[in-house]
């Protein structure tokens, strides 16, 4: 067993963006609900997150973007800012806070207080680009982790490891062409952001999966694809975009994984890190909607992390 931090925050469950939208408060409740119901919220290191500074989130966004999200703000009702996307009233605090969250996970990871953690965050940040929010993202909460693992702690080899089933376009956008950050990431192919066919560099490991291919096309994409680059690359640190909605039970998309999936690609994860990275591992959550799946997905990654169960 390894020592995993939990990092949320109340303030999560106050960002809304609308009667029926996916991208919905209870997704934390079923993701807290499952990890207490299996007993593995008692083998996690809890933590509140803390709201990331200007600097932290201008390591990964231009000033224009952080002015107009400032702007965009509302003190009552929404605020739209892409036809998904909206802001009430704690939308901007709760966006400070899960980018915060990737900086405190950073910096309990490197500091050996833990040697995982994962961030139970809301709103999720792989769709956020440098200057623009969208897709239910509004910072990108990564990026502003792996800017502070560069900038403060010296890092000179990250790898960011993306199995949401939507491609994280603006985490390539942010790091497309920095040698620092091999990207590595599964996603469905012809689906939103419909970006990522074409890598926009050479540090990125992107793996299009077709509709329907299930688990087996992700297992041997990362076997074929991610574990040679990142063996060759050699992290000296491992982040994760989790996202969990290729599950099968999910309605945004159709790959067809499960649980067993997700517990699979974390410890090929774990085995990267622990051969090149101190086992130094900081996963955020994403997407995933299928709230009872989501809760069971994570779960599984969760217990990987801590050693809990092999997969
Ligand atoms: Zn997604």
């Amino acid at each position: 067993m390894s020592l995993s931090a939990y990092i949320s925050h109340p303030g999560f469950r106050l960002h809304e963006m609308g009667a029926g939208h996916p991208e919905c408060p209870a997704r934390l409740d079923a993701i807290h609900d499952r990890l207490l119901a299996m007993g593995l919220l008692d083998l996690l290191q809890p933590h509140e997150a803390p709201a990331a500074t200007d600097e932290q989130l201008l390591r990964v966004h231009t000033a224009h973007h952080l002015a107009t999200i400032k702007a965009a703000a509302p003190t009552a009702g929404h605020c739209r800012i892409d036809p998904d996307t909206s802001m009430n009233a704690h939308t901007l605090l709760a966006a400070r806070h899960a980018a915060g969250a990737a900086v405190l996970a950073t910096d309990l990871v490197m500091a050996g207080t833990v040697q995982s953690a994962f961030c139970a965050v809301r709103p999720p940040g792989h769709h956020a680009t440098r200057d623009a929010a969208m897709g239910f993202c509004i910072f990108n909460n990564i990026a502003v982790g792996i800017r502070h693992a560069q900038r403060v702690h010296g890092l000179e080899r990250i790898a960011l490891i993306d199995f949401d089933v939507h491609h994280g376009n603006g985490s390539e956008d942010i790091f497309a062409g920095d040698p620092e950050v091999l990207m590595c990431s599964t996603f469905q192919q012809g689906l939103y952001p419909f970006q990522g066919e074409e890598p926009l560099g050479p540090n990125m490991c992107n793996r299009p999966l077709p509709a329907y291919s299930r688990g087996e096309a992700m297992r041997t994409a990362v076997t074929d694809y991610w574990l040679p680059a990142l063996e060759k690359f050699r992290p000296q640190m491992v982040f994760i975009s989790a996202g969990f909605d290729a599950h099968r039970e999910d309605d945004l998309a159709n790959l067809g994984w499960t649980e067993a999936d997700y517990a699979w690609v974390t410890a090929r994860i774990v085995e990267v890190a622990a051969r090149h990275a101190n086992g130094r591992i900081v996963s955020t959550l994403e997407g995933g909607y299928a709230l009872d799946a989501l809760g069971r997905s994570v779960a599984a990654h969760i217990a990987v992390l801590l050693g809990a169960r092999d997969a």
